[in-house]
């Protein structure tokens, strides 16, 4: 028997303005895939994650997760359902620790009500929270600067810290926009053996990465975005060798603002 996919994009659309950023895309994410979303900047990479993670509306088309429809759900419903995600440029309370914005991030509350009559529900609560937080805060190398407030975190720790974020409501589908930007190169390899790690335990994986020895290293596919249309589903050993993919990034000099050389070279 055929398993559906986990994550199920038909012929979504979106525009701002006159601006046509995602056209009639499809794509369908398998349980345990680790899918690099590829393109050049602008080609609508973040915008389709904030689409399927309830962050702006389709326009046009069905987004499936696990067989229901989240295409008109808001965030918070999506996170229950089952999806976290990372933001390109995090941004968190300042004066909170990093330990307490890790736990706001929890979604395993018990509410008002909890609170209000003392059911003890809130303080397991919270205590659960802290324990999922230590545990995530150590394995993301957060765990020195846990009481530091958010604002003293580099670039790179705040992008860690976002991950921490997204994992708290342990998802079955994390979604990463640009996970290693900014990120010191000795932490990279430990990003890379958390995100093989979760892989591992079961988690499904979309990851928006310009950096292609990632890719090659963690991704099992690629799909690729130009001008918000996808123009590749391959293997990263295939980009090289795709046209679409080429073009997409090299172009023709006359239609296209020029490709930042390192990318095109990673890519060509
Ligand atoms: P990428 O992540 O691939 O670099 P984006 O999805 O951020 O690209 O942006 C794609 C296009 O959509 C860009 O032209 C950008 O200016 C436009 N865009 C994104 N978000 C908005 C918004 N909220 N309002 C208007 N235009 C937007
Ligand atoms: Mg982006």
């Amino acid at each position: 028997m055929n398993t559906p996919p986990l994550l199920q994009v038909e012929h979504v659309s979106k525009s701002f303005g006159g601006n046509h950023v995602l056209q009639d895309v499809n794509f369908n994410i398998a349980r345990g895939e680790i899918v690099g979303l590829l393109g050049p900047n602008g080609s609508g990479k973040s915008t389709l994650l904030n689409l399927v993670t309830g962050f702006g509306s389709i326009d046009g088309g069905k987004i499936d997760f696990d067989g229901q429809n989240i295409g008109s759900l808001p965030a918070h419903r999506i996170v229950n359902a089952g999806i976290g995600r990372t933001f390109q440029l995090p941004s968190m309370p300042k004066k909170m620790s990093v330990m307490e914005v890790a736990m706001a991030a929890s979604t395993s509350h018990h509410g008002v009500l909890a609170t209000v009559f003392g059911s003890g529900g809130a303080r397991k609560a919270e205590a659960d929270a802290h324990a999922k937080a230590t545990i995530l805060l150590e394995q993301l190398l957060l765990t020195h600067v846990r009481d530091l407030p958010s604002s003293a975190l580099s670039g790179g720790q705040k992008k860690l810290l976002g991950i921490v974020c997204a994992l708290m409501s342990d998802p079955r589908l994390l979604m990463l926009d640009e996970p290693t930007a900014g990120v010191h190169p000795n932490l990279r390899n430990d990003i890379v053996q958390s995100l093989r790690k979760l892989n591992k335990a079961g988690m499904t994986l979309v990851i928006v990465e310009h950096d292609m020895h990632f890719i090659r290293e963690v991704c099992t596919r690629c799909i690729v975005l130009d001008r918000g249309r996808i123009v590749a589903s391959c293997h990263p050993d295939e980009l090289a060798s795709n046209e679409h993919v080429v073009q997409a990034y090299l172009g023709s000099a006359e239609k296209r603002e020029p490709a930042e050389p390192a990318k095109v070279a990673e890519v060509a």
